[in-house]
């Protein structure tokens, strides 16, 4: 068998279970509307929840950034690759999450790569929630390989994280968790787990990818939804490709913590700082998420009308206040057959299937967006209605 052979073998495989992934070109730009293969899809895909991405001020910051800095940073950021518009954005994201400090990275898969495995190591113990993100698992993977003991907890468990940190002996705590599970919409228990993090002396290692710029005051994100305080102990990420409608990501935290991961994350050393412009379109963007009430009230007007309009329908709709909003169908191919029936209505809403979550809840990942219309959100229900 050839290597090619190997490989076709096992998609062969993926394609007979039905996992095939493909991907659908898009001939417009982010928005509410997508053009794909000539028609025009209603979108629930992306995760655009304040319609930033296609905003021509944005737009216009990134092309003005390009001409005044040019296409690319040249280099990583510790080599020459640190420009005006990455440190200006640093500061101003630090000034806007009220941490002392911020590092910013050209993805949050880079960002999350770079707090846990460099926190913790041979002697350290890492506390994750069951259903973490995919990159914080990974992150947590590469922790193992570095020696530290890395423990998963029933999802948003408190009494169960409780229990293994204190039969933990380790010398570093590290409690991981996302602030809003991407698949279920739900938020972490930040309060009691900043309680756990304070008495057991653990850090608090949170992934704000879908809080931040929606939830809390000025779109804050999570910590701000629960009123909580910076800390010392806690370690904010947050992405920059979702509600900012850029690209990129932060990671927060004390002075200290951020010189260390400045000095030893090797997803922050290895790899060429994102293009300043970029930097340019996100200083732009955060004055509109800090500035983005009314964006805010119609994303979540828009999630209260599907909530009520979805209510009568077979399928479950748990409870979550953010953007995504999970239709549980159950079986797999029920769940393809209702995407698919969507889609040649002109809706587009993805399919998850396992193992992105766990085994018998498929599901509709419906993406709001303040973008989207009171039209839209009733057009897509109407829809669901006929189908159910
Ligand atoms: C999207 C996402 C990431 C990764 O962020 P990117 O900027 O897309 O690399 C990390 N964590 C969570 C929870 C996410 O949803």
């Amino acid at each position: 068998m050839s290597l090619d052979d190997r490989l076709s073998t096992e998609l062969a495989e993926i394609a007979a279970a039905g996992l095939s992934r493909r991907r659908r070109v898009l001939a417009s730009p982010c928005g509410r509307i997508a053009a794909v293969d000539g028609r025009e899809m209603l979108n629930f895909a992306s995760n655009d929840y304040l319609g930033l991405a296609g905003d021509p001020g944005l737009a216009r910051a990134m092309a003005d950034g390009a001409l005044a800095w040019g296409a690319g940073s040249g280099a990583a950021h510790l080599v020459s690759g640190h420009l005006e518009p990455h440190e200006a954005l640093e500061q101003e994201l630090a000034a806007f999450t009220g941490f002392p400090r911020t590092l910013t990275f050209s993805t949050g898969y880079l960002a999350n790569l770079a707090v846990t495995p460099t926190l913790a190591g041979r002697g350290d113990a890492v506390f994750a929630d069951k259903l973490n993100h995919a990159s914080l698992i990974d992150a947590m993977q590469l922790a193992k390989a570095n020696g530290a003991d890395v423990q998963r907890y029933p999802h948003n468990d408190v009494g169960a994280l409780k229990r293994l940190l204190a039969a933990s002996t380790a010398r570093n705590k590290l409690i991981v968790t996302d602030a809003v599970f991407s698949m279920d919409g739900d938020l972490a228990p930040l309060p009691a787990l900043l309680a756990l993090a304070e008495r057991f002396d653990a850090w608090l290692v949170i992934d704000d990818a879908h809080g931040f710029g929606v939830l809390g005051a000025q779109g804050r994100g999570s910590l701000a939804h629960f009123n909580l305080p910076t800390s010392p102990r806690i370690l904010l990420m947050g992405t920059l490709g979702k509600a900012a409608g850029v690209g990129g990501a932060f990671v927060a935290g004390s002075a200290t913590a951020i010189d260390y991961l400045l000095n030893k994350a090797r997803s922050y050393i290895f790899t060429t700082a994102a293009p300043p412009a970029v930097a340019c379109a996100l200083r732009a963007s955060l004055q509109r998420i800090a500035g983005g009430e009314a964006l805010r009230r119609q994303l979540f007007a828009n999630v209260a009308r599907l909530r009520s309009g979805v209510a009568t329908l077979p399928w479950t709709l748990p409870a979550s206040i953010t953007a995504i909003q999970p239709l549980i169908v159950g079986d797999n191919q029920a769940t393809l057959d209702l995407a698919q029936a969507l889609w040649s209505r002109g809706l587009w809403v993805p399919a998850i299937r396992p193992p992105t979550v766990p085994r018998g809840t498929a599901r509709l990942r419906i993406c709001l967006s303040a973008a989207h219309t009171p039209d839209d959100i009733d057009r897509l229900v109407a829809t669901l209605k006929e189908l159910a």
